[in-house]
């Protein structure tokens, strides 16, 4: 999961506690990330690593004594994402979630997931989860075509996905996300289709699905550039997608964000926050928060984490203020991915600022067919859904290549 990183150069790193709560926001979101992969996947980009896996004993324990610092708001969700949150074990997620009730209140109804790999999740592991108070499965699938999945270095298969879905219901979770990935090297139409056909017959109650985007530096984007791997063209992108809506809609989804889908009432509420601009806290190495006027990312290096918690000291992060400006441009990025939109009366009472001031160029991309009017909120159209980067750059939201 990705999203929502903090630029690594310019922002002043120093070890602070996090501004009390009275001084900014009344509820959040807490991000626990937890940086461990058996193996690294040639297509990624996270902060994540596969080599000192012995750490991820002392890094729990970390997690549980970070806690201490983190403002005491009551939490309307928590979120384990990585890497890859099920390296922990039950009993580990369980004394990181009694930490965090201590210390913070946690609403009875609050959203706590965790993200998992099919190859981890085996019934017992997943009845500890529950017990320790995990209510919401997030799979990390992909894809659902064995081809694929090798491409992808993915350790798991088809069937591994299918006995992992079988083993979330038999231990209870009601409440179930998968992730998919479209885009991929060689990825046909037909091959897409066949897989989300195969994700809905596994009955989850959310999906997520994300184009594939390569950075340069990863093996598969010098695969790429090498000409080893050809990605699909845009057309066959845009085929893509708008197959996954209209099997997704027809199967009784509603899609709530450009990459995700839910039953209605199974929307994700933690990730809600942070398209609404609500605040969120951080846990672990290479978290990143948003709280009060700041964007947050502590250490992404782990032996530096442990080091600072084991001596006692909230670990360092970089903080980067966030200015007036820069917080309604975020809302507004944020807020047009969302398929509510935005509510000009909410967004000017939050800013001070009217809409039309803040996107002078909406008028014509609302002309040209990229924005539009629902229910009294300002929107991306659905032929807009997969361009809206460059719809933000016209709009000034977003800087161009
Ligand atoms: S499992 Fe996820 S976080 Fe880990 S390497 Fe693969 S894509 Fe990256």
């Amino acid at each position: 999961m990705p999203t929502l990183i903090a630029p690594r150069a310019r922002a002043p790193v120093y070890a602070e506690r996090w501004p009390a709560p009275a001084a900014v926001e009344s509820s959040a979101g807490l991000y626990i990330h937890v940086p461990f992969c058996a193996r690294l996947c040639p297509y990624c980009d996270f902060d994540t690593q596969d080599r000192e896996l012995h750490l991820i004993a002392p890094y729990a324990r970390a997690l549980v004594a970070e806690v201490q610092y983190l403002p005491a708001v009551p939490l309307h969700s928590v979120f384990f994402g990585g890497g890859t949150p099920s390296v922990l074990r039950p009993e580990q997620v369980a004394a990181v979630l009694d930490a965090i009730r201590a210390r913070l209140s946690v609403a009875p109804d609050a959203e706590i997931t965790i993200e998992c790999n099919p190859n981890h999740v085996r019934e017992a592991r997943l009845a500890g989860y529950r017990a320790a108070g995990v209510n919401r499965i997030s799979l990390g699938v992909q894809a659902l075509d064995e081809a694929l999945l090798r491409l992808l270095g993915r350790q798991h298969t088809v069937a591994r996905v299918v006995a992992a879905v079988a083993a979330v219901r038999a231990a209870g979770f009601d409440d179930l996300s998968l992730d998919l990935m479209y885009g991929l090297p060689g990825q046909s139409l037909a091959q897409w289709e066949r897989t989300v056909d195969a994700a809905l017959a596994l009955e989850p109650t959310h999906l997520s699905a994300y184009l594939l985007t390569l950075e340069p530096w990863t093996p598969m984007g010098q695969a790429v550039a090498r000409g080893e791997l050809t990605l699909p063209d845009d057309e066959t992108v845009a085929a893509q997608y708008a197959l996954l809506g209209e099997r997704l809609a027809a199967a009784g989804f509603v899609q709530y964000e450009i990459s995700n889908w839910a039953r209605p009432g199974w929307a994700g509420r933690h990730n809600l926050g942070y398209w609404r601009g609500e605040p969120y806290l951080a846990l672990g190495a290479g978290a990143v928060g948003r709280w009060g006027a700041a964007r947050r990312k502590t250490t992404p290096l782990v032996p530096e984490y442990l080091r600072a918690v084991g001596e006692g000291t909230v670990p360092p992060a970089a903080v980067e203020p966030l200015t007036p400006e820069a917080q309604w441009r975020e809302l507004l990025m944020l807020g047009l991915r969302l398929r509510a939109g935005i509510d000009p009366a909410a967004f000017q009472a939050r800013t001070g600022l009217a809409l039309e001031q803040a996107m002078p160029a909406a008028d014509e991309l609302m002309a040209g067919g990229f924005l539009e009017w629902a229910e009294g909120r300002l929107r991306l159209t659905a032929r807009a859904l997969l361009v809206s980067n460059e719809v933000l750059v016209r709009l000034g939201l977003a800087a161009g290549d």
